[in-house]
């Protein structure tokens, strides 16, 4: 590592639970993320500054001005331009020394397991259901850690899914997919800004945990915030022996 780099990353590798081989670790991983929204904006952010080497970031969308009150990486200057580029723009400003992709266009299945193969850690920043069961299909094939992360109203939850373990639980035993068209998005509803950014930043951190297998996952629970009492839950997830995903 270069001296340039060993000041920048210094507090990390002053962590006795990091240290110099740690932060090795974090700058040789490559780490996915979709969704370039709220949960997306404060996840990559710190992936970006804590020193992850290859971030591939994707959203389809184009960055509204009504995104600006809680998707943090994105700009007045950048309304009307695709979010995984504004990403990429931003994330490079916060880091120079980071390699981001951009994905702008809608990955079907078989694209997004052909980029997810490539990396360690997949990051659900999304707002819908139909790729939460997607990427946890995704991330069961491949036997990738998958962490999970959602916010609507005040409220927010978190979860890791570690398929490297056998025994984890995966998200459709947490939320069995009822074949019903549930959606339910920020974009069609409210959210209290700081929310996506508590969320967000504890799946960054998640990750990074994973990264260098550092103290205990959140697989098999599932942190929930109720943040106008500012009260935290713990479920435990039961991984379900008739699931169609994992059970077989
Ligand atoms: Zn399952």
């Amino acid at each position: 590592m270069i001296d340039k780099k060993l000041i920048r990353y210094s507090r990390h590798i002053l962590l006795p639970d990091i240290e110099y081989e740690g932060q090795l670790n974090l700058i040789n991983s490559h780490i996915l993320i979709v969704g370039a929204g709220g949960l997306g904006s404060s996840a990559s952010i710190y992936l970006a500054a804590a020193g992850i080497g290859k971030i591939t970031i994707c959203d389809f969308d184009k960055v509204d001005l009504s995104n600006l009150q809680r998707q943090i990486l994105h700009t007045d200057k950048f309304i009307g331009i695709n979010k995984a580029l504004s990403a990429k723009a931003a994330l490079k400003e916060i880091n120079p020394e980071v390699k981001v992709f951009g994905i702008e266009k809608k990955l079907d299945i078989k694209e997004m397991k052909n980029v997810a193969k490539e990396v360690d850690v997949i990051i659900d920043c999304s707002d819908n259901f139909l790729t939460r069961y997607s990427l946890n299909q995704i991330a069961y094939d491949l036997k990738k850690p998958l962490v999970s992360g959602a916010a609507i109203g005040f409220d927010g939850q978190v979860s890791v899914f570690d398929f490297i373990n056998q025994d984890s639980p995966c998200y459709q035993c947490l939320f069995p997919d009822s074949g019903e068209d549930e959606e339910l998005r920020c974009s069609d509803h409210g959210v209290f800004s700081p929310i996506v950014g508590i969320i967000g930043c504890m799946q960054a951190a998640e990750a990074m945990k994973l990264i260098l297998k550092v103290g205990k996952s959140l697989m098999g629970r599932l942190l929930i915030l109720e943040a106008k009492d500012m009260d935290w839950k713990t479920l435990k997830i039961i991984k379900d022996p008739h699931c169609k995903v994992c059970s077989k």
